[in-house]
């Protein structure tokens, strides 16, 4: 398929978007943590746990907040490919409380647009034809009627010839 029946999700790719500073920022956040933590607050507090507990709490903590900064970076990309407002997004999930702005975007996000083969023009999804080179963007075959790939010389269904 042509990539017209949906996104495929793919972690590795979808991780790629995110931007290198983002990610600097994130391991920066994880070892400031660990350093927070386990050389200043523990060490102040009197009722401290052991030091395996210490480690422990330090390792989550510092994980959940370096997984939150990737995902700032995350929404920032995704939201600008999906033809969303970036910015407002970003805003959004860093102050809406309790990752409720992360539910909220992951709800409400447009799909990808990808470009129309013929001129480039982004072209919405679930569109038939480009808006502005008319180009068939759901072929379908005369004979059988059935969705075919764009630039099909043949049916794959049929094999009635296709003239493109
Ligand atoms: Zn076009
Ligand atoms: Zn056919």
């Amino acid at each position: 398929m042509n990539g017209t029946s949906g996104e495929r999700f793919n972690l590795a790719n979808e991780l790629k978007i995110i931007p290198k500073a983002m990610v600097g920022a994130a391991i920066l956040v994880f070892f400031g943590m660990q350093a927070l933590l386990l050389l200043v607050a523990f060490r102040r507090d009197m009722h401290a746990p052991p030091v395996a507990i210490q480690s422990l709490l330090a390792l989550l903590a510092g994980s959940l907040l370096a997984v939150v900064v990737l995902l700032i970076g995350y929404v920032n990309r995704d939201a600008k490919r999906r033809g969303m407002n970036s910015v407002l997004w970003t805003v959004l999930v860093i102050f809406v409380p309790n990752a409720i702005g992360y539910i909220i975007y992951f709800v409400v996000r447009d799909p990808i647009r990808s470009p129309c083969p013929q001129c480039g023009t982004i072209v919405t999804p679930g569109f038939n034809f480009c808006p502005k080179c008319k180009f068939n963007l759901h072929p379908a075959c005369p004979q059988c009627h059935r969705a075919i790939e764009v630039g099909a010389t043949f049916c794959p269904y049929c094999s009635a010839e296709l003239k493109s």
